[in-house]
Parts: C-alpha cells; structure tokens; sequence
C-alpha cells in the first residue's frame, strides 16, 4: 500500500527515530507523531486485533491495565471471558471497549459525555458525565464501570493532569472503560494490555492504524489486511451493527475446524437407559 509506506517513512523522518531500532519500535515511535501525507493531515485509525490461539487466558493484560490506569481493583477494563462454541474447544477471550464505530454508548448519552475523538477512540469526558449510566444499559459488550465510591488509590492524584485520554484520578459518580490507551501511542507507546502480553510471551494481542494497513504485537509487524485474511478473524456481537474496531482471530480457521461432535442429551425418564 504506497500511501502507508510514504506516511510511515515521514512520521520516520518527522520523530528521529533511529534505523537501528526494531521494525516494531520504529513503526510504533513514528505513531507518536502525527501522519501526514503530500503535506497534509492524514487522520488515524487505530484497531486492535487478538489472537486467540495465541491468549492462555492469564489475565495479565487485566492486571496491567488496572495498575496502569489506577483502575479501581473492582473494575476491569479488559475482561477475559470464557469462551467456546460449537466448532472450537474451550478458550480464552479478552474484552475490552470494542471502540463502536456505530457506538450505542454514545448515541444514548444525554449530555454528550462519551464521544469519538478524531481517531476513533471512543472517550468519557468526566467533567461531563452525569452517571446516569444510560451508557452502560446501552453497550452489549459489558465494557463500562460504574464508581460508586471515591475511588481510594487515587487520592493523590492531582486532577490538574486529568484529561478523557488518561483519566486519572478516577471520580466518584461517574462511569469509566478502556481508552484504547490514547495516551500512551502519543508517547510512543503501545497500550498496556498488549505491552505485558507480549512480554510474558504470548503476544496475542495487535494493534495500529488502520489507514496505514499496518499493525504490531510489539514484537513483529504484519499488514492488518494480512493478519485478518487467514480465515480466522471475526468481530464480536457484529450482528448488532456496532461495527467493532476490535477484531478477533480464532483459535482455529473457520473452513478447517472440524464441527466437535456433540453427545445426545441422556433422557432419565428413557426405559432403555443403561
Ligand atoms: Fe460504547 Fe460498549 Fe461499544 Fe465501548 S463496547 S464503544 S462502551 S458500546
């Protein structure tokens, strides 16, 4: 794709970034500046992609998003659910905000409190929010959190760097999700969940720019179109219309996996029962 590579050599060019770094490293610094293509403004598009053959279900993205975020240790911010259906065995399935493109949360808010920044991220400004938790009702994805009590852990926090990309200190009385860690790809960064999945080895979990058709693990680089085109790849709930930009990656290829064969219910009113 020649427009990703013209913008990701002069968000290069523009950070400074050294040619020995690691191709994930470059990819992921030259995101801290903004895209700009034949002079102009190019908008990003983050997504994310998790890979589920490759998530052992330890929960270690939860525990660093709440250290990361302050998070209340009641809330979880990316959930790893059970999973399983007919065709595939038993596995794990981190869920944090899917990021709606069409997005329930937002079209229920009264007060125009959750929002979708410039790059798709969808953001709670807390200044605003009323906790009225319409939104939470609204999202079939479970990803909000409610603070009922004033946050304790927080107490410090000065509210002075309080912005809806980082929102720390948490408040009393109002709602709260993943952010897609917005403030860390500013500072070069990839989002927590993913930095810690990759470091325990398992990196299972992708993320970038959807305009550039590029996306990292921290580790490896791969087109997005490449990562989502072998067959595995869904987004949850999409009869809904949400339009996730979360997508998931199988455990196994759809067209492959063999349907797991499925024992008949014992009756115990059968006479013929063993
Ligand atoms: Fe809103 Fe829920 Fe979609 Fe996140 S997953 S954008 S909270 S509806």
């Amino acid at each position: 794709m020649a427009i990703s590579r013209r913008i990701f050599l002069k968000a290069m060019a523009a950070t400074g970034a050294a040619a020995t770094l690691p191709q994930a490293a470059r990819l992921v610094s030259a995101w801290a500046a903004p895209a700009r293509h034949a002079g102009r403004h190019v908008q990003r598009r983050w997504v994310m992609v998790i890979d589920l053959a490759a998530c052992d279900g330890c929960k270690k993205c939860t525990k660093a998003c709440q250290a990361g975020h302050l998070v209340p240790f009641e809330q979880e911010w990316i959930r790893v659910i059970d999973a399983a259906n007919n065709q595939y065995d038993k596995y794990s399935m981190p869920v944090p905000c899917q990021h709606c493109e069409v997005a329930p949360c937002v079209k229920v808010c009264p007060v125009g409190a959750t929002f979708h920044n410039p790059e798709g991220i969808v953001l709670v400004g807390h200044n605003r929010c009323i906790g009225c938790r319409f939104c939470m009702a609204a999202c079939p994805y479970g990803a909000r959190s409610f603070n009922w009590t004033e946050p304790k852990h927080t107490a410090t926090e000065s509210f002075a760097n309080y912005s809806p990309e980082y929102p720390v200190p948490h408040r009393k009385g109002t709602v709260e999700k993943c952010m897609l860690c917005a403030h860390r790809v500013t500072m070069g960064r990839l989002p927590s969940c993913l930095e810690i999945c990759t470091e325990e080895g398992m990196k299972a979990i992708w993320f970038g720019d959807a305009n550039e058709n590029l996306v990292t693990n921290g580790d490896e680089v791969k087109k997005l179109t490449q990562l989502l085109g072998d067959g595995r790849a869904f987004q949850y709930k999409d009869e809904l219309g949400t339009h996730p930009r979360v997508w998931y990656l199988l455990p196994s290829r759809r067209d492959l996996a063999a349907p797991k064969p499925v024992a008949p219910a014992e009756d115990p009113s059968d006479p013929y029962r063993p």
